[in-house]
């Protein structure tokens, strides 16, 4: 492609961040044959820009970098006030450009396996939902940061303004301009929570039960969608996968099937209705008051240890295990109570 004229522009640059465009591709299209992904999309020549070093494309000297082809150490500012650049040897540095215009070095550096955290001999149970973000069976309750809902309501009006303009117009490269900023700070503050907040559940407890939400068919449901692309569920749960398996933690995933809403979490009785609305119920049973979502997340950590424990999910109820599946389920729902299944302790490696 560097022979042609009007690719000769390829020879200015380093070859070896061309080389590892190839690999990237390369990856994307073996994920694709593999059938672990969909088929490779063009990168947008406005969307984020990347080019990765390995280390014959770039020198570390003294927390200076110096990439190939350039004659004088470029330019960054250092955003990890706990270590000294200079202490440190990285494997690949990747220089990025996002859509609106900021540009970032990231090195990736060799470490040693972070140590075990200490157990803290405790277990819960998460209710992801949508007007809390989860519920824990500890009875706290997390909310979605309000921040967020503010950048979002900022990003939805640039992207009206932006729409009532003429495509290619230079009217429309300013309210473009603008929605790429609300994006990426919509996208900033959202990771930050999700990362802030799994940290400190993995910190804090030994074992997480979670329910598998299946998000992706939650999704086409239009009414839940937009809450769900927005509290970002599926990122959620990666981020536990890798954290729970990096410190020595347990995730436990169960079945999205299980009636954890509807079962009373002290004695095992399923209702057979419970309107979304009702955000607080007495049990008919056993007369305990219960907290939707709370109950809900009781219930999920009972799933979950029944599951390890290798029991149905039915027998973690505390009290009488004849009413999960007995004649007083009224509830003529198409979704049948089913065994959960343990996501086993899902150790597989996240990003
Ligand atoms: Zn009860």
């Amino acid at each position: 492609m560097k022979a042609t004229e009007e690719l000769s522009w390829l020879n200015e640059v380093s070859s070896v961040p061309l080389q590892q465009a190839i690999r990237h591709q390369q990856v994307a299209f073996s994920n694709f044959f593999a059938k672990r992904a969909k088929y490779p999309r063009y990168k947008s020549r406005t969307g984020r820009q990347s080019a990765e070093y390995t280390r014959s494309g770039f020198r570390w000297r003294d927390g200076r970098l110096y990439l190939a082809k350039m004659d004088t150490p470029l330019e960054f500012v250092w955003s990890w006030p706990g270590v000294d650049p200079a202490s440190i040897d990285p494997t690949t540095v990747t220089v990025s450009r996002d859509p609106c215009g900021r540009w970032y070095l990231s090195l990736a550096v060799d470490v040693d396996e972070p140590a075990q955290a200490p157990a803290t001999g405790a277990v819960a149970g998460v209710d992801l939902g949508i007007k809390d973000f989860a519920v824990t069976s500890d009875g706290e309750k997390i909310a979605n940061p309000p921040t967020l809902a503010k950048r979002e309501r900022n990003l939805a009006r640039y992207q009206r303004r932006m729409a009532r303009k003429q495509r290619g117009s230079a009217n429309r490269a300013k309210p473009k301009a603008k929605v790429a900023r609300a994006h990426r700070k919509v996208r900033a503050s959202r990771t930050d929570f999700l990362h802030r907040t799994s940290a400190r559940l993995v910190r804090d407890h030994d074992v997480i039960v979670i329910e598998d939400l299946a998000v992706k068919n939650m999704v086409r449901n239009r009414s839940l969608a937009k809450a769900i692309c927005d509290s970002g569920w599926g990122a959620f749960r990666r981020m536990l996968e890798y954290k729970t398996a990096r410190h020595g933690r347990h995730l436990i995933v169960i079945d999205r099937w299980y009636p954890s809403s509807k079962t009373c979490s002290a004695c095992g009785h399923l209702l057979a209705e419970l309107s979304l609305s009702t955000r607080t119920w007495r049990c008919p049973s056993c007369g305990t008051r219960h907290d939707r979502d709370i109950n809900a997340a009781k219930n999920i950590l009972a799933a979950g240890l029944a599951v390890a424990r290798g029991q149905a999910p039915g027998d973690a109820c505390g009290g009488d295990v004849r009413h999960f599946g007995s004649s007083r389920v009224q509830s003529p729902t198409k979704q049948e109570p089913r065994p959960a299944r343990a996501g086993i302790p899902v150790l597989q490696r996240g990003e």
